[in-house]
């Protein structure tokens, strides 16, 4: 039996790798770490028997450690507890599906513990990638992608052509928002953002969906993951999501993945990689599709994406910038306390004052993170 262990496990991407390990039914769950959620936490733990579990607070630690009691079920709390779920003994995987640059320092110390990693949690590529694909490399684990564009490259990459590749064809939906001007942007709500025309995630993915962002981030993660150059990887529109991304070969050759929109695909992939397994939902029916059409991204709009190509290019602790002002932008554009164009606006003006440092330590990301939140919460 494969041994797994999950951070982020009552989120978008966990809950969907438990629903797999579910179907499985081969999969063993050695630990699982939660934010604040602790009421699907403690069914997760009667339903998957894992021997640790962790909170982020110390006071919903002690109300879950009260809950289950009666379960032989270890309950820790804070970085400590994410760190001790990320190098639990006799895992083999450990998912990395929490949200956030929490998820660097857990994944280096994973891979430091010779797990591989099925990797949903981008921002540790982002912002951390010139550190963890050597530190990877060095431990001989494996970095296995779960975002569904990323594992879309992989599955085009296999047959280990690496040598051969010309470029990365990266399709995006171009969100609910696709096809607006910018002045039409002005007066949108949260709730508007947060219609994605084809798949269902996390809040905060979704409203960087809606600004092209999330498109950004996910270049810089393939950049990373693929050991391939900013200017190698082009973004292509394509609103059906049936395409999930493409490979272009020195000869001119294009591989792709299709698929229907379901995060199950990649996560399964990755958890039982280079083994393909059934999956039970729909398929595509060539019969009835009636179209895939594409479209070059509009950057004047969505100058979010504009940035971060930029900050991909430059590297350093510029993506660092973007990441960190995107998600307080965003959380701020959630609580409605600023408007939806604000959220490039703010990033912009973050990464023009920022001075950039190359080859930063996780120490430096960490102060760059601080110091932008500080700066955009005055
Ligand atoms: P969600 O917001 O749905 O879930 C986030 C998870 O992280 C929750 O389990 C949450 O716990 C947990 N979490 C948050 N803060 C902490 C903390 N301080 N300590 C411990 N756990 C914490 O996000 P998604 O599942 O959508 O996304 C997760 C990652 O995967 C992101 O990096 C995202 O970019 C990436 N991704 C997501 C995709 C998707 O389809 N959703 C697709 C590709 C990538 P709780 O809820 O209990 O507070």
């Amino acid at each position: 039996m494969k041994k797994i262990a999950i951070l982020g496990s009552t989120g978008s991407i966990g809950t969907q790798t438990l629903e797999v390990v579910r179907e499985n039914g081969d999969i063993e769950i050695l630990a699982l770490a939660a934010g604040r959620n602790i009421t699907l936490l403690e069914e997760q733990i009667r339903e998957f028997h894992p021997a640790l579990a962790a909170v982020w607070e110390e006071e919903n630690a002690r109300e879950l450690r009260q809950r289950v009691q009666d379960l032989p079920v270890r309950v820790a709390s804070g970085m400590e507890g994410l760190l001790e779920v990320a190098a639990m003994q006799g895992t083999e995987i450990l998912v990395t599906a929490i949200v956030g640059m929490i998820g660097i320092l857990p994944t280096i110390e994973a891979i430091k513990a010779g797990k591989d990693i099925a990797l949903a949690n981008k921002e540790t590529l982002v912002t951390a990638g010139h550190l963890i694909m050597p530190l990877a490399k060095q431990h001989g684990v494996s970095i296995l992608p779960v975002d569904s564009e990323h594992s879309a490259i992989f599955q085009s990459l296999q047959g280990d052509q690496r040598g051969a590749l010309q470029k990365i064809l990266l399709t995006a939906s171009g969100g609910p928002f696709r096809g607006k001007r910018r002045e039409d942007l002005a007066q949108i709500r949260v709730e508007d953002a947060l219609k994605h025309p084809n798949w269902t995630m996390g809040r905060k993915i979704t409203i960087d969906s809606s600004t092209m962002i999330n498109k950004g981030l996910e270049v810089i993660e393939a950049k990373w993951l693929f050991g391939v150059s900013v200017d190698q990887i082009e973004v292509v529109v394509q609103p059906q999501s049936i395409i999930h991304s493409m490979v272009e070969y020195v000869d001119g050759a294009v591989i792709a993945q299709l698929g229907t929109p379901d995060m199950k695909l990649p996560i399964q992939y990755a958890l039982y990689y280079p083994e393909r397994r059934y999956l039970p939902g729909p398929r595509l029916d060539f019969g009835t599709l009636s179209q895939i059409t594409f479209e070059k991204p509009d950057m004047e709009t969505f100058y979010g994406l504009k940035l971060a190509l930029e900050a991909g290019r430059k590297g350093g602790s510029l993506p660092t910038v973007l990441n960190a002002a995107n998600e307080k932008a965003v959380s701020l554009f959630l609580e409605g306390k600023i408007s939806y164009l604000q959220i490039p606006e703010i990033i912009r003006e973050c990464m023009e004052r920022h001075k950039n440092i190359t080859n930063p330590t996780v120490e430096q990301i960490l102060e760059t993170e601080r110091e932008t939140y500080e700066y955009i919460a005055v």
